[in-house]
């Protein structure tokens, strides 16, 4: 029993030996072995002290002759075999990617969304459906600039990581079907959506965002002296610049109107109320003053130079609130100027003439 034991261990140590020696043999080490045990299995495997020198001069004569670790390319075994290259698989899914055609349009000066929509047999909303940039006040409807035409109505989703095509019906009010009706989403079962593409959701309608002011009673409880009474305004609206300089009208994608007009002009209150914002929006409106008129309407003045008042302060029909700029997202200086009925952003044409 404790004869094979050792003679276990003597072997078991043996062969680790040997694996080590082979290693170091493939890395072109020297290795200086003990060969003390003169096991005829370890010396064939390992050189002892005596053969050293002649196989350590071999191995590293080539190595001496430069000091680039890349000079013997030619010395490499080349691998010829090819059997780990895949096999092909006719099996494997191969998604079929959208294939949208679209036209593009230049506007013109003068062009409206609605005659440019109309132009091409599509809602004006479809224009923001294509072209999400002009929600964005900077852009407009710019001579120039350029629109992507969607064939029919609805909007472009930019595909996003965990989009499902379920969660794209849902976010839009679209139904499935629909969205695979439309052939060039090229959507087949399983339906799976691929990133860094556009699916066209026919019918949908793309939101805007909305910044909402802070209320009446939200500006009054922050001043000192009790409840401020509420000013009510005199339901009429008087024009809030002398500038008739049109560059943008109110449609889906542009709540507002925005008059061009030199920075620094006079700027008034369309109609008597409350101060509820006076400052700088971060949501491109820049300088903006918001006057709640106490009977459900709000007038808002943007891209402003100077501001003249301050939240919680009474004004006027006709008093000069600030002066005109080119602040926030603008892209020349104008007004930008919104008439809201109870949070609804409505037509100011409808309220001053235009
Ligand atoms: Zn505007």
């Amino acid at each position: 029993m404790t004869d094979k034991r050792l003679a276990t261990q003597r072997y078991g140590g043996h062969l680790v030996l040997i694996v080590l020696a082979l290693f170091l043999l493939v890395m072109g080490r020297s290795l200086v072995a003990d060969a003390a045990d003169g096991d005829d299995d370890v010396e064939t495997a390992v050189p002892t002290d005596g053969d050293d020198t002649a196989d350590n001069s071999e191995m590293d004569s080539p190595a001496d002759e430069t000091s680039s670790p890349i000079t013997h390319t030619e010395e490499l075994p080349v691998f010829e075999d090819t059997s780990l290259s895949p096999a092909l698989n006719p099996y494997t899914y191969q998604p079929k990617l959208p294939e949208h055609t679209f036209q593009t349009y230049t506007v013109q000066r003068g062009d409206t969304p609605n005659k440019i929509a109309e132009r091409f047999g599509i809602q004006p909303e479809t224009l923001l459906g294509g072209n999400p940039f002009l929600s964005e006040e900077s852009n407009l409807l710019q001579s120039n600039a350029e629109l992507t035409i969607l064939p029919v109505d609805g909007l472009l989703h930019d595909v996003a990581p965990g989009d499902t095509l379920e969660g794209l019906a849902a976010r839009y009010s679209v139904p499935v079907e629909e969205i695979i009706a439309y052939a060039p989403n090229n959507l087949e079962f399983p339906y799976r959506l691929q990133p860094e593409t556009q699916i066209l959701v026919p019918g949908a309608v793309r939101e805007l965002f909305v910044w909402e002011p802070p209320t009446l009673t939200t500006v009054s409880s922050n001043t000192s002296g009790g409840i401020r009474p509420v000013v009510r305004g005199t339901g009429t609206f008087v024009w809030p610049i002398i500038s008739r300089y049109f560059t943008q009208y109110f449609w889906y994608g542009h709540r507002a109107i925005d008059v061009a007009t030199p920075e620094g002009s006079t700027t008034v209150a369309s109609d008597t109320g409350t101060v509820t914002f006076a400052g700088w929006n971060v949501y491109g409106y820049g300088n903006l003053i918001v006057i709640n008129h106490g009977n459900g309407y709000e007038t808002f003045y943007a891209h402003l130079s100077g501001i003249n008042v301050v939240p919680g302060q009474v004004v006027v029909q006709g008093q000069y609130i600030g002066a005109t700029g080119n602040t926030g997202n603008s892209s020349g200086p104008h007004i930008h100027f919104e008439v809201r009925l109870n949070g609804n952003q409505d037509d100011p044409c409808f309220y001053i003439s235009c």
